[in-house]
């Protein structure tokens, strides 16, 4: 079938263009994509910092409607509503003790640029063959995916505002709620307040997190980790943040949340932790990317721990995000600026700037 997508060839524009896809198979489902949000990975993912190769069809936030079922396919049917998540094998050690985070295949699945079978199901015009992301390339008016991707949502919630459930936010919400899982009254300090960082500010607030320390170097971002619940903004562009963090928490924060990708950053979170503390890493940074750390600094019984989308298996963890929307605990109007799909560069560059939190393309 032929199709809209936005087609990435590796560098910062994104191209709409006719592309081709291959018929469906038993257990894909073919997706009526309504709404896709901009994360920052698809954003990184313009520079190579992933093994595929392009051109590719970038877009992991899909929300859409059901429009053809696999003859495999249980439990969804034409017409449910759906959001996309990351690619999952289901069948390894990790997927059948519901962690599909850590799925052995997670990599594979979802960065190499072919589906779970080892192929390539998307043409352009010319014949190329086109990367797939994460299982779903919803930067497109349709998806053709595995049914390991799909979690059905409610009809009755506004399905253009839910795909960050299935990623972003997702990961924010679940690097407090479920890796860190902080007592009421201890301390966090979040660097970068994109989606991402956000989300974790919002968490945190629900934790009942005493000081919750926002750093960045965007005053606009700033200013909307304040209306989102932190207690302290720091602009690290101006101030010492180590210095600044112990001035508002003597001892230093109990956790803090590195965001940003940048390595030096993460050195400088492990100087703002109490004893011992705990840092939890959850950037897509490139391969090969080396941190540089005070031997000293951790060996106090510190951790630096990685989560992988938030450490949650989505089709539990999504129901939960939708109960605290559904409780206006989770304000994403708040957060969500609407983009029409063929404005996409515009849409990337109001969230590069900080004017936007979560961009959403619709169809
Ligand atoms: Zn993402
Ligand atoms: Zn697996």
């Amino acid at each position: 079938m032929k199709l809209k997508a936005a087609v990435s060839y590796g560098d910062s524009n994104f191209v709409i263009e006719d592309v081709f896809y291959e018929d469906i198979d038993p257990e894909e489902l073919l997706i009526s994509i309504k709404a896709v949000g901009i994360c920052h990975t698809d954003i990184s993912s313009t520079e190579g910092i992933y093994p595929f190769t392009y051109p590719v069809i970038l877009g992991h936030e899909g929300a859409g409607i059901v429009d053809k079922v696999g003859e495999n396919v249980k439990g969804i049917e034409e017409g449910d509503h759906v959001i996309l998540t990351f690619a999952q094998c289901n069948s390894c050690e990790a997927c059948e003790q519901g962690k599909p985070y850590i799925c052995e295949s997670f990599y594979r699945l979802n960065t190499h640029g072919v589906n779970y079978k080892g192929t390539k199901k998307i043409k352009l015009e010319s014949g190329e063959k086109v990367s797939n992301f994460f299982g779903q390339s919803s930067f497109a008016e349709y998806a053709l995916v595995h049914m390991n991707n799909v979690v059905k949502v409610p009809k009755d919630l506004p399905l253009e505002y839910l795909g960050p459930l299935a990623c972003g936010i997702m990961t924010g919400f679940g690097a407090v709620l479920e890796k860190i899982k902080p007592k009421v009254n201890e301390s966090i300090a979040v660097f970068g307040c994109g989606t991402v960082g956000l989300s974790s500010i919002i968490a945190s607030k629900l934790a009942e997190c005493k000081k919750i320390i926002a750093v960045d170097i965007n005053e606009e971002k700033l200013l909307n980790a304040k209306k989102f619940g932190a207690t302290h903004t720091i602009n690290s562009s101006i101030e010492d943040v180590p210095k600044t963090i112990k001035e508002i928490e003597k001892n230093g924060v109990d956790y803090a949340i590195e965001s940003t990708g940048i390595p030096s950053v993460l050195t400088q979170t492990v100087d703002c932790l109490k004893i011992p503390g705990m840092v939890v890493i959850l950037s897509a940074t490139k391969y090969g990317t080396k941190i540089e750390i005070d031997y000293k600094s951790i060996q106090t019984e510190r951790q630096i721990v990685g989560t992988v989308m938030g450490s949650v298996n989505p089709t539990q963890f999504i129901p939960k995000l939708i109960s605290l929307y559904r409780d206006k605990k989770l304000p994403l109007e708040e957060m969500i600026t609407f983009f029409p799909f063929e404005k996409v560069n515009e849409a990337v560059a109001s969230v590069e700037s900080g004017q936007s939190i979560k961009a959403i393309l619709k169809f």
